[in-house]
């Protein structure tokens, strides 16, 4: 039996006999667990605090090879994020994030990349007014966690040229005509290569250039400021790219995508 100490984001609470919680959580050093936490839901134990979704608690476990769950033997509440529970954008939002990350194949290894991202991402999350960009900028960087970054240089059916040569870190697009972004193809469709399919999400050239800059700065700070129909073109296109990489919806999206995109 192992004895594991580590910090940890709460992604998921379940309802577990009378008083008690299972917690699905996401640690700075072990990948992703599960565990009992007794308590978590009886206000007087103190334990309903770090039962709440979105919560980072300091978790002391133990843990046997053949278990599906581990042991928790200590854990204290570090940080809550508050507006994450109170404010319904935001809620929808981290939910969002959690989802993703309940999909994803963490290997211990890379399990403090994961959790800083997250970490980071709720701390913005829960001060920012809206969450719409920081989404974004969360999806970039668990496509490069995931190692399933799409080509934004070249079409990915006929090779051509997507940009206008020109120095500088921002390059206009060569097509004034829509693009697409395919899952399926790793990669964007120039106008001319555009097909009918299920993985294949239409953008405008100056989403994919928005996209683009942003990919290769990945901070907020880009020379281009998106425009609302940007974001919500690569909300979708970017969607379909994880839900084509999963195999599978993902539930918490739609309801975001009513919450952010109401006209
Ligand atoms: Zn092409």
């Amino acid at each position: 039996m192992k004895i594991i100490e580590t910090d940890a984001i709460v992604l998921k609470t379940m309802d577990f006999k009378e008083k008690d919680s299972i917690l699905t959580f996401l640690s700075r050093d072990a990948g992703k667990k599960a565990g009992v936490l007794h308590g978590g839901k009886s206000l007087r134990s103190g334990n309903a605090a770090r039962a709440e979704l979105f919560v980072i608690n300091h978790f002391e476990y133990s843990e046997k090879p053949s278990a599906d769950l581990v042991r928790i033997r200590k854990c204290e509440l570090l940080e809550s994020f508050p507006p994450l529970r109170k404010n319904y954008s935001k809620f929808l939002h981290a939910n969002y994030f959690s989802e993703l990350l309940l999909k994803c194949e963490i290997p211990e290894d890379e399990s403090q990349e994961y959790f800083d991202l997250l970490k980071k991402t709720l701390s913005q999350l829960s001060n920012a007014k809206t969450g719409i960009e920081i989404k974004f900028n969360f999806e970039l960087q668990m496509l490069n966690l995931l190692g399933i970054q799409p080509n934004l240089e070249t079409c990915g059916q006929c090779e051509g040229e997507l940009w206008h040569k020109q120095s500088g870190r921002y390059l206009s697009p060569k097509y004034i005509a829509k693009y697409q972004l395919d899952a399926g193809l790793g990669g964007v469709r120039c106008p001319n290569c555009c097909i009918n399919n299920s993985s294949s999400v239409y953008l405008h050239p100056g989403s994919l250039a928005f996209f683009r800059e942003r990919y290769s700065t990945l901070l907020g700070n880009s020379v281009i400021r998106p425009t609302y129909n940007n974001l919500k073109e690569l909300d979708e296109a970017i969607y379909v790219y994880f839900r084509h990489y999963f195999g599978s919806q993902l539930k918490s999206h739609a309801l975001l995508m009513e919450n952010s995109w109401k006209n």
